[in-house]
């Protein structure tokens, strides 16, 4: 996804090359985790049925975004998960997620609250505390649950006709009694990207409300009718008054805060002087590596960090993981 032609020494195939040599993972959200979504079965409600009442089958509860994690005897962080035959079912929503290479069959329980626990051990935490911590599978089940969570929250009522809607096909869609439309769960694409420069500097912009000396990467919605290439052009040219020359997609994250799916690009800067709206973006500026590491050895700038998007871009192109750069 290139909108001119490959150039041997443009600015974003050496930010490409740097940050294959640098060795650090595009993204974090999105897992291997291993598991079949088995979409073919969500409509079979004989199939649900045995596959919730078979003994190997897990189930963890989801709640406002969160779900309980608990450490194990040898160090690692887990989702909470029980048989179905101890899972809280009564007034609940269960979404099937799907099944891992073993066989196992996992379901999410929608609750009005976390369920309580006799011990000390187990504790809530949402997706961007969970992520740092969970195993990819339990990241990627994680995830899918609360994406579902958060678009069935928001979308009680037929958008058709406004009658209240109910839920089906395992909480992949809500169907409307009144007038029969199927409700299939949103998506909305956003676009975030790291612009360099031809002296490999990058861009980093401070929102208005974030907190002093935050800078990260620019990032806007994709709207209606706009390729995603478009998106990255438009957002760069309102957000930091920069003209961008070419476009290269990355990697994606799932970010279900509430729905959005983060695509990331790396785009090169064909102007230089930023002119930022002061509206959403306060400052923009282009930092070197030098200037970079300087900026946040002095805490002058605080960088992204954990598990987003933002974070790996920087890092793909600063050569290294940015909480672990040695200074
Ligand atoms: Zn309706």
């Amino acid at each position: 996804m290139r909108t001119t032609p490959d150039t041997p020494d443009s600015a974003v195939q050496n930010v490409v090359r740097a940050a294959a040599r640098s060795g650090v993972q595009p993204v974090a959200l999105t897992g291997t985790g291993g598991i079949d979504r088995d979409a073919g079965h969500r409509l079979d409600e004989a199939w649900l049925g045995a596959a919730w009442s078979h003994p190997t089958t897990r189930v963890f509860v989801v709640s406002g975004g969160q779900a309980l994690i608990e450490e194990t005897a040898d160090g690692r962080t887990e989702l909470v998960m029980m048989p179905s035959f101890d899972a809280p079912l009564t007034e609940a929503h269960r979404y099937f997620l799907g099944t891992d290479a073993e066989g196992v069959r996992y379901f999410a329980l929608q609750k009005d609250s976390l369920p309580g626990r006799m011990d000390e051990v187990a504790r809530p935490a949402g997706l961007r505390e969970a992520a740092a911590l969970l195993s990819e599978r339990d990241n990627e089940l994680l995830v899918h649950a609360v994406a579902l969570e958060n678009w069935q929250r928001l979308h009680r009522f037929c958008s058709r006709c406004g009658e209240r809607t109910v839920i089906a096909a395992a909480g992949h869609i809500r169907r409307c009694p009144a007038c029969g439309a199927e409700h299939y769960p949103r998506t909305d694409p956003a676009v975030i990207m790291l612009v360099v420069d031809e002296e490999d500097r990058a861009l980093l912009g401070r929102q208005v409300h974030w907190p002093k000396g935050r800078f990260s990467t620019l990032a806007g919605f994709v709207e209606p009718g706009e390729s995603i290439e478009q998106a990255v052009i438009r957002e760069v040219a309102e957000e930091a008054g920069v003209a961008v020359a070419e476009v290269e997609y990355v990697a994606s994250q799932p970010w279900p805060f509430p729905s959005s799916l983060m695509l990331g690009f790396f785009a090169r800067a064909a102007t230089s002087e930023p002119q930022v709206d002061g509206e959403e973006i306060e400052e923009a500026r282009w930092f070197s590596r030098e200037e970079l590491r300087e900026a946040m050895e002095s805490g002058e700038v605080l960088p992204p960090a954990g598990v987003s998007i933002a974070a790996r871009l920087i890092e793909m192109w600063y050569g290294k993981p940015l909480a672990a750069a040695s200074w």
